[in-house]
C-alpha cells in the first residue's frame, strides 16, 4: 500500500470513528432542551435563529414565550411587528426577529403555513443562510444536510487538523463538504446536533475539555498538540466607535412622572426601535479620547440645540451617565444628560415640520453659504444617517408600565429601567 493510500484509509478511518462514537456520546448525554422535545420545523428554525446570536441558557425563556405567543407561524406572520419586536427585545438583532416574520409570511402564503421540506424552498425565505436551511432540514426532515456554523468549523479544524482560515468563504464550503461526508445514514438530526452540541459542551473555543471527549482517541489537533491554537480565523474589523449625545428629558404638568422617546426611521439601523433621542457628538470637541465628554457648558449648549432643532422644548441640566451599544460594525458611546420639559411638545407632526423647516435651511447652507457658527448639531457626520433622520420620528411621553408597549434596543432599556428605578416608580 502507498503512503497515499495509507494516509486516505487513515483518514476513512478517523471520519467512521467520529461520526459513530461522537453520535453514541450524544444519545447518552444531550441536554433536554425544549425545542428538541417535538419535531416542529416552527420550533426548530426559531430556536436556531435565536441560538445565532446568544448561549441556550439565555435563549431559553426567550423561546418559551416567542411560541407562547406566536405558537403557529401564522401566528406569527398575522402579528404585528411591534410585538414580534417587544418578544425579541433584549436578544439584538433585530432584523432577525424582521426577517422571520417575514419568512413566516412567505411559508403562510407560498406553503399554507408549514415549512417546508424542500431544500430550495428553505434556502428562499428571507433570514434563512446555508447554516440554518442545513439545521432545519436535518433535524425536522432528518435531510443529510451539513449545519455548519463557527462551533462546528471549530471541531472540524481540530478533530482533523484542518489550518484554513474559517472567516474564508472557501473554507465554509470544504468544511460543509467534510461535515455532509460525515452524516450517518439516517441520522442527519442527531448527529447534526451532537456536532453542535460537541462544540457547546466539549470542545469549547477555550480550553477544549479533550479528556472526557468522545473522540478523542482520532483527533489530529490533540495528537500534535495544537488543538488550543485552532481554529485559525482572521480578526473581524473591530467595530468604528461613535460618540453620541443622549437626552433624558423629564416631563413636566401633564407629562411629569415620564420620559419623552421617540422612534427610529422605517428602514435602516434598529429600524421603527424606539429610543431615547440622541445625536452625534462633534468629533473635534470630544477630546479624541474614547468616551471623553466635552465641557459641561458645550455639551449643554450643542444638546439644547439639538433637541429644540427637532421640536423639543427642553433645558439640559446635567450629564447623567454614560452607556455603550456595540453593534457588528459600530459603537455607540452614549453620554446621557438629564433634560427638563420647558413648554408642551409638539405633536409629532409639527414636530416634523420643525425639522423639515431645519433641514430645509441646511440644504439652503449646502448651495454655498459657510455654516453658521452656532449650526445644529446634527450637521455633523455621524455616518448614521438613520439615527438622525430619527428627530423625524413620532415621540411619546413614558412611564414604566407604558414600557411594555414599545420595543428597545438593549441600551435604551437599561438606561430607561435605571432611571425608573432612581425614580422609585
Ligand atoms: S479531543 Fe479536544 S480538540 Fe479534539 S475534538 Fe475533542 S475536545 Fe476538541
Amino acid at each position: 500500500m502507498t503512503t497515499d493510500e495509507k494516509h486516505i484509509e487513515a483518514q476513512q478511518e478517523a471520519k467512521l470513528f467520529f461520526s459513530r462514537f461522537l453520535l453514541e456520546w450524544y444519545h447518552l448525554q444531550k441536554r433536554d432542551l425544549p425545542w428538541r422535545r417535538h419535531r416542529n420545523p416552527y420550533y426548530i428554525w426559531i430556536s436556531e435563529i435565536m441560538l445565532q446570536q446568544t448561549r441556550v441558557d439565555t435563549v431559553i425563556p426567550y423561546f418559551n414565550r416567542f411560541i407562547e405567543q406566536f405558537p403557529t407561524v401564522e401566528a406569527l406572520a398575522d402579528a404585528p411587528e411591534e410585538e414580534v419586536l417587544k418578544c425579541w427585545e433584549g436578544l439584538g438583532y433585530y432584523s432577525r426577529a424582521r426577517n422571520l416574520q417575514h419568512a413566516a409570511k412567505q411559508v403562510k402564503e407560498l406553503y399554507g403555513g408549514l415549512v417546508p421540506d424542500d431544500r430550495d424552498a428553505v434556502f428562499g425565505l428571507k433570514g434563512v443562510g446555508p447554516y440554518t436551511a442545513g439545521a432545519i432540514l436535518s433535524i425536522a426532515f432528518n435531510r443529510p444536510e451539513p449545519a455548519v456554523d463557527g462551533n462546528v468549523m471549530r471541531v472540524l479544524s481540530r478533530y482533523f487538523l484542518i489550518e484554513d482560515d474559517i472567516a474564508k468563504g472557501p473554507t465554509r464550503v470544504k468544511m460543509e463538504k467534510l461535515a455532509a461526508e460525515l452524516i450517518p445514514e439516517g441520522e442527519a438530526g442527531s448527529f447534526n446536533q451532537a456536532l453542535m452540541e460537541l462544540g457547546a459542551l466539549i470542545c469549547t473555543p477555550k480550553s477544549p475539555r479533550c479528556l472526557p471527549c468522545p473522540v478523542m482517541e482520532h483527533c489530529a489537533a490533540r495528537l500534535a498538540g495544537c488543538e488550543a491554537s485552532l481554529p485559525v480565523k482572521t480578526k473581524a474589523k473591530p467595530p468604528r466607535p461613535e460618540e453620541r449625545m443622549a437626552a433624558l428629558v423629564e416631563g413636566r404638568g401633564e407629562h411629569a412622572g415620564r420620559v419623552l422617546i421617540r422612534q427610529r426611521p422605517t428602514s435602516g439601523l434598529l429600524a421603527r426601535m424606539w429610543e431615547l433621542p440622541h445625536w452625534p457628538a462633534p468629533p473635534a470637541e470630544a477630546g479624541g479620547a474614547r468616551g471623553a465628554l466635552l465641557p459641561e457648558a458645550a455639551a449643554l449648549d450643542r444638546l439644547r440645540r439639538s433637541m429644540s432643532q427637532a421640536g423639543i422644548h427642553a433645558r439640559p441640566e446635567g450629564h447623567w451617565m454614560a452607556a455603550e451599544h456595540t453593534f457588528s460594525h459600530i459603537v455607540w458611546t452614549l453620554q446621557v444628560y438629564r433634560c427638563r420639559e420647558e413648554a408642551a411638545l409638539p405633536l409629532a407632526a409639527e414636530s416634523r415640520a420643525v425639522y423639515g423647516a431645519a433641514q430645509a435651511e441646511r440644504a439652503d447652507g449646502a448651495l454655498g453659504a459657510q455654516p453658521a457658527e452656532d449650526a445644529p448639531l446634527a450637521l455633523f457626520d455621524s455616518g448614521d444617517a438613520a439615527a438622525d433622520a430619527a428627530d423625524s420620528g413620532a415621540q411619546r411621553w413614558i412611564n414604566r408600565e407604558d414600557m411594555k408597549n414599545y420595543a428597545f434596543p438593549n441600551v435604551f432599556l437599561k438606561l430607561l429601567n435605571s432611571y425608573f428605578d432612581e425614580q422609585g416608580t
